[in-house]
């Protein structure tokens, strides 16, 4: 058993060598603070094993020394689950040098990869063999595979593929007593049982570190429709939604609403797109088909002149070009970074059943607009997965954390009831992470909060793993009263 902070780490830099166990302040500084600058927290030191057995020892020997251990991808996430506190007893693990590509199956249409593969460069190895990955996000060129996992990201791929969780056959896993749990299957199909797996996606590092991953493949388009649509009744959102799916057979993958502002904060980060916007703002739109033969842009453009005629919709531009469709897709993707460019944002990610959007919507900013006529939103969001980001952008001259902490104290309670009012959710892609473990414990119900600690309690008894993410440290849930669990 080591001794002291000093023995762990000399162990520690045994185990993984010098590039492998990072206490320089300096190499230290990058991994210490959220994307969003919102965190930072200390650590004795930066972990970057290069293979499973070394995760293993890692977690060995942290475990034995008492101290604990923060995962880490390609810190992109949304809500401070990959950041340590400020105690300096955390040391962060990095995936980033387990990255290598396992295999892939390009008849069963599979690929297994390192937990610490950057997700483009897993979108690159199933194109490669014709095949898709069809999780796609904003961050993809730095978030890593094990990260999307245990955060369960969304993206923009929703629609058609569902989330990370809908593409996963199979895990492994390093468990904080440094066991492997290995269910790295192809399979479809298996009801051996419980599927374990299933909690460490979502799980935000809390109950083992990811190593290992098998992800669903789909064939790759070779016909894509996409078009950019003036909107302008933002009520009838769900009923163009339905409209697209039927009239495209369901090969409708994108259903992307931008409102007036979040395009404007966009043409003042950047340029004036140079596009058609309606009272409503506007819709990208798109259908994929990996068949040449079915007639998508014929589905596409009577779906549309078919929302023109009942005037939901004004006007729409069709790209001709494979450059002009991924211009349209820049400008979608680029709307967080106009946000940081107008000052940064404090940012609502709300699901409500798709059919409410509007609704949410309206009464989302009128809640703004009474609580303060000044605040400035940016709305936008994945609609045909019944996802808002309902942003507030920070005041001008206000300083960016009190404006979060304000805007979070203030009004966040409000959006949260109006979204639990209408079945909804608080966090619908972000997660929970340190950022919002307080507003989980009030709003979570007694059983689940029960449940979620008892799992806990059962992966990981020394409390190793990502202490004060997903649940504050200090939280202890009482048992369940007996009418409680009958109720
Ligand atoms: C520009 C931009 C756009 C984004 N768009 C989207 C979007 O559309 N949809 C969406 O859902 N998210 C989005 N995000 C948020 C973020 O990119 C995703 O949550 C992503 O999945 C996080 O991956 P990561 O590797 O960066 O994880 P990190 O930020 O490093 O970690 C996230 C959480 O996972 C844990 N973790 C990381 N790796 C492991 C592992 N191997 N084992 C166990 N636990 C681990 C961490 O401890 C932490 O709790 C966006 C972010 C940015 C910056």
């Amino acid at each position: 058993v080591t001794r002291n902070l000093a023995q762990t780490l000399t162990a520690l830099s045994h185990a993984l060598g010098p590039s492998g166990c990072l206490t320089d302040p300096e190499r230290m500084t990058g991994y210490l603070t959220d994307q969003r600058q919102l965190a930072t927290g200390r650590a004795a030191a930066i972990l970057r094993p290069a293979s499973v057995a070394e995760v293993q020892q890692a977690m060995r020997i942290v475990a034995g020394a008492g101290l604990a251990l923060v995962p880490q991808g390609g810190n992109t996430g949304y809500v401070g689950g990959a950041t340590p506190d400020s105690g300096g007893r955390q040391l962060v693990m990095s995936l980033e040098r387990l990255n290598r590509l396992r295999a892939v199956d390009e008849i069963g249409m599979t690929l297994a990869a390192d937990a610490g593969m950057i997700l483009a460069d897993a979108q690159a190895a199933a194109t490669s063999k014709g095949l898709v990955l069809p999780l796609s996000l904003g961050s993809q060129g730095s978030c890593r595979l094990g990260g999307n996992l245990s955060t369960n990201a969304g993206g923009l791929s929703v629609l058609r593929h569902g989330m990370a969780r809908d593409l996963v056959l199979g895990i492994e896993a390093v468990l904080p007593d440094g066991t492997l749990f290995s269910d790295m299957q192809r399979l479809r199909k298996n009801n051996a049982g419980y599927d374990l797996k299933q909690l460490f996606i979502g799980g935000e590092g809390t109950l083992g570190i990811i190593t290992g991953v098998v992800l669903k493949l789909v064939a790759q388009p070779v016909v894509a429709a996409t078009a950019w649509v003036a909107l302008e009744e933002t009520g009838a959102l769900p009923r163009m939604l339905a409209d697209l799916r039927r009239e495209t057979a369901d090969l409708a993958s994108a259903f992307e609403y931008i409102s007036p502002d979040a395009l404007r904060w966009w043409g003042a980060a950047f340029d004036d797109p140079g596009l058609p916007v309606g009272a409503g703002g506007a819709l990208l739109i798109e259908a994929t088909s990996s068949s040449a033969l079915v007639p998508l842009e014929e589905m596409l453009t009577a779906c549309i002149a078919g929302w023109i005629e009942t005037a939901l919709a004004s006007d729409a531009v069709v790209p001709q070009s494979e450059a002009q469709r991924a211009r349209l897709w820049t400008l979608r993707e680029s709307i967080p970074e106009a946000e940081k460019i107008a000052g940064g944002s404090v940012k609502f990610d709300i699901s409500v059943p798709v059919p409410d959007i509007p609704a949410f919507v309206k009464a989302g900013r009128a809640l703004v607009a009474a609580h303060d006529p000044g605040l400035r939103l940016s709305v936008y969001g994945h609609v045909g997965d019944g996802n808002v980001h309902f942003n507030v952008l920070v005041p001008a001259g206000e300083d960016r954390l009190s404006a979060s902490q304000r805007i979070e104290t203030a009004l966040a309670p409000g959006l949260y009831d109006l979204a639990h009012g209408m079945g909804g959710s608080y966090t619908a892609e972000y997660g929970i992470g340190r950022f919002r473990a307080t507003v989980l414990t009030e709003r979570a119900d007694p059983s689940r909060l029960h449940l979620m600690s008892g799992v806990r309690q059962l992966f990981d008894p020394a409390g190793v793993m990502n202490p004060g993410a997903m649940l504050p440290v200090d939280f202890v849930h009482a048992p369940l009263a007996k009418e409680t669990a009958h109720e």
